[in-house]
This record gives C-alpha cells, sequence and structure tokens, in this order.
C-alpha cells in the first residue's frame, strides 16, 4: 500500500554511492543503539521529487548528541553540538556535514517569538514543521531502510502541487511561514492551499512582529531563488505590504523592482517605500546594519538636492560625487530622474585620464591638493571638454 512505499531504489538513483552506503551504516548503527533515526524535511521531499539535494538532515528518537558522537567515534570526522536544542553537526571524514537532531516539540510563549525545546517522538517533531511536503520521514534503520512516513500527506499535496500548513495556527506561531510558503510555491509552481491561502491573508500584521534580521533573510531566500519579484507581487496578493507599510506595490514600482540588481534585501524594501512620503519614517525599523543605515541617510541627503536640468554632467559630478556612487544609481533609478540617470552612467564610464602618479612624473610633490585636482579634472573629462591624456597634461601644466 502507499504508506508503506519504499524509496530504496529512488535513494540510490538520486545521491552518490558514497553517501548511499553511509546513510545504510547510519541505520545499522540504529538498530545497534535500539533507536529510531528518520532522514527528514527537504531532502525527503526532493527524493520524491527527484530533485538535487545533499542537506542530510537526520532526527533519532533518542539522543540525537549522543548519536552523532557515536557516528564519530566509529566512522572518523567532529562533532559540534548545542547541548540546549539537543542538535548536532557531524562533519565525516570527506567533509561532509550532516545535522543530526533529537525529535522535539516546540511550545511557543507568545506568538512569534524564539520556541522552547523538549524532547518528544517523531509525529511531534514534524507537527512543528512548516509545511506538509516538508514535513515526511524516510526511516533509515536496517529492516525499515527507505520507509516514506508521511503523517500530514505530503506525498498527496505533492501529487495535487499545493503548499499546505499543518495546522490553522501555524502562521500566528511563525509568521515567516508566509514568505517560505511564498518561496516554495514559485519554486515548484505550486499553489497555496485555499485555507491556507486564507489563513496566510489573515495572518499577515504579525510580521510586524518578526525582527528586520529574520524578515530580510527570508526575502534574500528569494532574491538567492531569482524569485524575488514575482514573491513580492505574491506577498502584494497576500495584503503583507498594505498592512505592513500601507504600501500598494503598483506596476511602477514593480517595474522598479525589475531593475533592482542587488543581493541585499532592504533595497527592495526601499524601493516598495520610496514612492510614499514617509518612506524613511516607515523603512527605520528594517534600517539594521551601518550600511543600511547609511543608505538611508545617503538617499535623504541626494533627495535634499534639488538637481536643476539645467545642470551639465560634470557639474552634476560636482554635487554627488561625495556620495556612494551606487546609492546615486540606486536614487536616480528610485527618482526616475533622468540627467542623474545619465550622470551615473557617464560615471561607470570614463575612467579618469591621470592619477596621482601621472601628476608626480610632471614635477609636482604629493598633496592633498592632487585629489582637488584630479577631481576637476575629471568634471572636465564628464563635459567632454578634455578626452585625452595628452590634453589632460597640458591642462595641468597651464594651471602651474
Ligand atoms: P531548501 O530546499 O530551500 O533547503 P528545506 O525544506 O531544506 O528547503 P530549510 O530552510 O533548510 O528548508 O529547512 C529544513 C526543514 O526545516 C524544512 O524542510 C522544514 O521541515 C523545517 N523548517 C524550516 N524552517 C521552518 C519554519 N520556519 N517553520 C517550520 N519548519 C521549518
Amino acid at each position: 500500500s502507499e504508506t508503506e512505499e519504499n524509496l530504496i531504489s529512488t535513494i540510490q538513483e538520486q545521491v552518490p554511492v558514497t553517501i548511499f552506503k553511509l546513510l545504510r551504516r547510519i541505520g545499522d548503527l540504529a538498530d545497534e543503539q535500539k533507536v529510531n533515526v528518520y532522514l527528514i524535511g527537504g531532502i525527503v521531499r526532493d527524493f520524491i521529487l527527484k530533485r538535487p539535494n545533499e542537506d542530510i538532515d537526520i532526527v533519532v528518537e533518542g539522543d540525537g548528541i549522543a548519536f552523532a558522537q557515536l557516528l564519530s567515534a566509529q566512522l572518523g570526522g567532529n562533532v559540534k553540538s548545542h547541548e540546549k536544542f539537543g542538535t548536532a553537526t557531524w562533519t565525516n571524514l570527506d567533509g561532509l556535514k550532516l545535522d543530526i537532531v533529537t525529535c522535539r516539540t516546540e511550545y511557543y510563549d507568545s506568538p512569534a517569538s524564539l520556541p522552547i525545546v523538549r524532547p518528544s517522538n517523531l509525529k511531534e517533531d514534524l507537527r512543528r514543521r512548516d509545511f506538509t511536503i516538508n514535513a515526511m520521514a524516510l526511516q533509515l534503520n536496517k529492516s525499515y531502510f527507505g520507509t516514506i512516513i508521511d503523517f500530514f500527506q505530503g506525498r498527496e499535496d505533492i501529487k495535487k502541487q499545493q503548499i499546505r500548513i499543518l495546522h490553522t495556527l501555524s502562521f500566528i506561531e511563525d509568521p515567516t511561514r508566509i514568505i517560505r510558503a511564498v518561496r516554495f510555491s514559485l519554486r515548484f509552481k505550486y499553489e497555496l492551499s485555499p485555507q491556507t491561502w486564507s489563513l496566510a491573508v489573515d495572518a499577515n500584521s504579525m510580521l510586524r512582529q518578526v525582527s528586520a534580521t529574520r524578515f530580510l533573510h527570508e526575502l534574500e531566500l528569494l532574491i538567492k531563488e531569482g524569485t524575488i519579484v514575482a514573491g513580492i507581487q505574491f506577498l502584494e496578493q497576500l495584503g503583507v505590504w498594505s498592512s505592513l507599510f500601507d504600501v500598494k506595490v503598483n506596476n511602477e514600482i514593480i517595474s522598479t523592482l525589475y531593475q533592482t540588481d542587488t543581493e541585499d534585501p532592504f533595497h527592495y524594501i526601499v524601493a516598495l517605500l520610496f514612492p510614499s512620503k514617509n518612506w524613511r519614517k516607515a523603512s527605520l525599523r528594517y534600517a539594521l546594519s551601518a550600511k543600511q543605515q547609511s543608505l538611508l541617510k545617503q538617499l535623504e541627503a541626494i533627495a535634499k538636492i534639488e538637481t536643476n536640468s539645467d545642470l551639465s554632467v560634470g557639474e552634476l559630478h560636482k554635487l554627488f560625487s561625495v556620495f556612494n556612487k551606487e546609492n546615486v544609481a540606486f536614487y536616480a533609478l528610485l527618482s526616475g530622474n533622468r540627467s542623474l540617470q545619465n550622470y551615473v552612467n557617464k560615471l561607470n564610464h570614463i575612467k579618469p585620464l591621470l592619477t596621482g602618479s601621472d601628476l608626480i612624473a610632471l614635477g609636482l610633490d604629493p598633496s592633498p591638493k592632487f585629489s582637488e585636482l584630479l577631481h576637476q579634472l575629471y568634471c572636465l573629462q564628464m563635459d567632454d571638454q578634455i578626452t585625452t591624456k595628452d590634453d589632460a597634461l597640458d591642462w595641468v601644466k597651464t594651471l602651474l
């Protein structure tokens, strides 16, 4: 029957022979220790989907840390353990890292807080996971090797191509799952189940309670998967942006987002907020790192400089060269200011004709005046008034 489905041959096809042997060895050891040991999470899902995945997550119904230590005693390598969480990472002699955890249940004190962990059995461990497709286990013990354990109909949801949470409070417990749902939905081209969809909409305001770090991390994962813009549009449909920032993501914003080319999720938040008047205030909560603070400060300062379209590129450079080039470019994108965009474009293409060593070769003594001189020269270059190195050298000579 389906509940007794065994994936031995699939595993054999999906992983290198060394890993297959290692998994069998772990199963043998589990029998010797009289504990149940399982593969769990994404790798089980990906075995069924026949997608590559070498993140080996193992759950032990028993003491996970002790089991990791036994593995390393028998097979070499080393173990790093976290007693508080009952978890360990075993790095084997090939440098392969396996995460080994003790079966656990988590209780949430208050919504969106860090869980309290206590030992439990497999079903309880699976129940705390995000979606049915991620909540399957595959037993490793010798006589059950390869058996799928699927309490929550994960395989059925794979067939239905849907992302489904395990219980109605799931998004309240951990609102970042809303963004995870979007990410898996876009990755596999699965729909959210109707109930999951409506519970995500109901819980969208809970994302306010998630720390900036966790929130931005989830967006970063969307960036890494190449689905950030689709993800932001999806989150718009779930009401996330209006609930968090009172922002409506229109086509203009979408077009800006498509042109936002960075690995830093904070830029996407700034782009979402830019058209609304209080973008800086609203995004302050998300400005954590020094780099992000500085981005906001500079954008604000740049916005204050009235750019008269009559200014030449060289004149713009006099105003904007004090700012970080990427920040000016980002502002140009956000504001749609053509002359600023043109300036940034030139900035990227025009290389300085002279450097400090050229000035020294001309017989000048190195001094702080060098940078002023080179800056002036560069402004002239930007306005196409000086285009060759010889002209540049002549220009310096006439100044002397
Ligand atoms: P990926 O293919 O992106 O690595 P994954 O399913 O392996 O996806 P991870 O983020 O590595 O995802 O998490 C491993 C497992 O831990 C998941 O499969 C899921 O069961 C569980 N998990 C991760 N994050 C959460 C969460 N926020 N809430 C509940 N369970 C989670």
